[in-house]
């Protein structure tokens, strides 16, 4: 096991393209760190770069103190794992996972040891002696995993190993993947498009965008401390809502200050400025506020004569999704369609008003402001 270090590292492939930009990332020894981002914004090269099966155009890498830029992928150390599982058809799940170390010359009877170990520790056992074609998604997965776990090396590079998997095996094989990764303590990059396999998997994540990293953090602190608008919209589901809007004095004189999003006011809470002094300096100016769909706490349906009192918006529900445990709640302000979630009980309620009141006068929808609201 082993630190990985990026330093500067950089790629511009053959016809001009930067796929990654001045990348500078630590990964301490047996962290699982997640690289995630939309399609296109180079953590396929990234982790391709570690592995050794891309050049390295600027900057450093490290891998346990030892500078690896020319150093074989090889000869690096790294198990990866591909999207693909790229089985060998015609060989059995043992044939298989043992693949690497017959390469090496491994005597035999170590091999049937470790892959034994590993098809127990990935629940194989039965299946040792079967073709890939006989195989679930899942348990082909599990072999492309046996296979980087029996070499034993100091680092996994994992890229998008669930995306093949349905979404029920997804979230199982994701789980396994953790505990896996957490009982044998082994250095791991795992690039995914996907934030909800970041936000889950991540000890750290690291969000990129056109080639550069935007933020790395742990998940939590991503979520609560997006460092940039992009981060902000990126990391969540529902999306965090992004409203324009503008920040100005309140007139009461206490030093407090007010959003102005279309007509409507909102006070902005005094915690999020005590924790955000540095608000000030967006006195009249024009901002975005990011408010988490969660967090307009207490929406509820009221008719046309209803409460309009500070830290509150209003607009009129669009929309209502009922997901079973959480209902979504989709209203326009200004420009922005804004969603909030909310609770069964009021599901209920809401689904009644507002689906049927979507073609009649619609109803007002009231989203009071919780403190957690983030500027
Ligand atoms: P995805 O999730 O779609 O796999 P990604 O974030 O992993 O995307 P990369 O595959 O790393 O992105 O690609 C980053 C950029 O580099 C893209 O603009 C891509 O078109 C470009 N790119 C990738 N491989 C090559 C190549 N061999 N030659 C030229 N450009 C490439």
């Amino acid at each position: 096991m082993a630190e990985v270090v990026l330093e500067g590292v950089g790629k511009v492939y053959s016809d001009g393209t930067r796929a990654v930009r001045d990348l500078n990332l630590s990964i301490a020894d047996g962290e699982f760190l997640v690289l995630v981002g939309p399609s296109g914004c180079g953590k396929t090269t990234a982790l391709r770069m570690v592995a050794g099966l891309e050049d390295i155009s600027e900057g450093r890498l490290l891998i346990g103190d030892r500078v690896v830029n020319r150093v074989p992928a090889r000869d690096r150390d790294v198990a990866m794992v591909f999207q693909s599982y790229a089985l060998y058809p015609h060989l059995s799940v043992r044939d298989n996972i043992g693949f690497g170390l017959s390469l090496r010359k491994m005597p035999k009877d170590q091999i049937r040891a470790k892959v034994e170990h590993a098809a127990r520790i990935l629940g194989l056992t039965e299946y040792l002696d079967r073709k890939p074609r006989n195989l679930s998604g899942g348990q082909r997965q599990r072999v492309a995993m046996g296979r980087a776990i029996v070499r034993e090396p100091q680092a996994f590079l994992m890229d998008e190993p669930l995306s093949n998997l349905d979404a029920k095996l997804r979230v199982q094989m994701r789980a396994e993947i953790a505990r896996i990764q957490r009982d044998l303590g082994v250095t791991t990059i795992y690039v995914t498009h996907d934030q909800t396999e970041a936000m889950t998997l991540g000890d750290r994540v690291a969000v990129m965008k056109k080639g550069v990293l935007q933020q790395v953090a742990p998940p939590q602190e991503l979520y609560d401390r997006p460092a940039n608008l992009f981060v902000a919209g990126f990391i969540g589901s529902p999306a965090m809502n992004l409203l324009q809007a503008r920040l100005e004095r309140d007139g009461d004189g206490d030093g407090g200050l007010r959003l102005e999003v279309g007509g409507q006011t909102l006070p902005v809470p005094a915690r999020v400025l005590d924790e955000r002094p540095a608000l000030r300096a967006y006195l009249g100016r024009d901002v975005v506020v990011g408010i988490r769909p969660e967090d307009m706490e207490d929406a509820e349906l009221v008719g046309s004569g209803g409460d309009e009192a500070g830290g509150t918006l209003r607009s009129t529900a669009d929309l209502v999704e009922a997901m079973g445990s959480d209902v979504l709640v989709h209203f326009a302000v200004e420009a922005a369609q804004v969603v909030t979630e909310d609770t069964k009980e009021l599901a209920r309620d809401a689904g009644t008003d507002v689906l049927g009141a979507l073609d009649a006068p619609r109803t007002d929808l009231v989203a009071r402001f919780s403190p957690r609201t983030r500027v």
